[in-house]
């Protein structure tokens, strides 16, 4: 049984808001995604794919996209930032069901809607950030709109940023979100391991998160298993699981790829992301730099 389907038949006489309540206390906030070395990564990838035009404005500013990847994470005391960086999809019936609007979400699910996750408008309106920030002429603006708007792309290319399921809480894997998301990147992902894809023009650009999302979910099952399967290795301890090397290296024989294609799809999707920002923008040049 599914740990949703678990609230919804032992508490069915419950109103719809204190289900939605009971869950979200039985759950803990996610943990941070990728890591600060995925979300370098991301960025890298996108500016790498980036045609001539707004490629220009990010000219000795690589490290600065790269540096302010992870800023959002930073900003999670905050307890309005964490919803942010995910969007559980059980409440809404699953990945074919989702709210496309704030005020849809608010209707089906009451008031406690935001805590299921908002990223998919939190990345409709960093997008619109970004292409004021081209608007305005200022390329250190750009820069730090990218960084910021990549972070919540790449979030969503985490299948486990779409779930309640979020840390393997209700399928007794806890710890799996680190494991995958941080723990195989850190120990095995090389930066040069990654082709940058280019950029794509596409005017229905805004509506492109939403199939993410439902691109990550659907790697959701596969994920679990795998990790239950390389951990059958695994060693009890006094303090939980130890693992160890085998099951590192099993984890990554099958999970490596996918993370490094998530990777690879949020550099991709971010390029998108600018250049489509750049063109609603009215393609701007950047400006020339002042004379030393
Ligand atoms: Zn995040």
């Amino acid at each position: 049984m599914s740990f949703v389907s678990f609230v919804e038949v032992f508490f069915s006489d419950w109103p719809e808001s204190m289900k939605i309540l009971l869950l979200l206390l039985l759950t803990a906030l996610p943990l941070s995604a990728w890591g600060d070395k995925g979300h370098r990564i991301a960025s890298a990838l996108a500016l790498k794919g980036l045609p001539p035009g707004p490629r220009a404005w990010f000219a000795g500013r690589e490290g600065e996209v790269e540096d302010h990847a992870s800023d959002p994470d930073r900003w999670r005391q905050d307890r309005k930032e964490g919803p942010r960086h995910f969007l559980d999809m059980e409440p809404y019936g699953g990945p074919d069901h989702l709210p496309r609007t704030l005020e849809e979400a608010h209707e089906r699910l009451g008031g406690d809607y935001h805590r299921l996750g908002v990223v998919p408008w939190i990345i409709q309106d960093r997008w619109r950030d970004l292409v004021e920030a081209f608007r305005s002429g200022d390329p250190a603006r750009v820069a730090l709109a990218t960084s910021i708007l990549g972070h919540y792309i790449a979030d969503s290319h985490v299948p486990l940023h779409t779930t309640l399921n979020h840390d393997g809480q209700a399928t007794d894997q806890r710890g799996i979100h680190s494991r995958w998301e941080t723990g195989l990147v850190e120990r095995f992902l090389q930066p040069g391991d990654l082709e940058a894809l280019p950029a794509e023009a596409d005017p229905t650009f805004l509506t492109r998160p939403w199939d993410w999302l439902r691109a990550s979910h659907a790697l959701l099952p596969q994920l679990l298993e795998d990790d239950r399967s390389a951990d059958r290795t695994t060693p009890a301890g006094d303090r939980g699981k130890l693992r160890t090397q085998a099951y590192w290296m099993m984890f990554w024989a099958k999970q490596g790829p996918g993370v490094k294609r998530q990777l690879q799809l949020s550099g991709k999707h971010l390029g998108d992301a600018v250049l489509n920002a750049w063109i609603a923008a009215g393609r701007p040049v950047p400006p020339a730099k002042a004379a030393p």
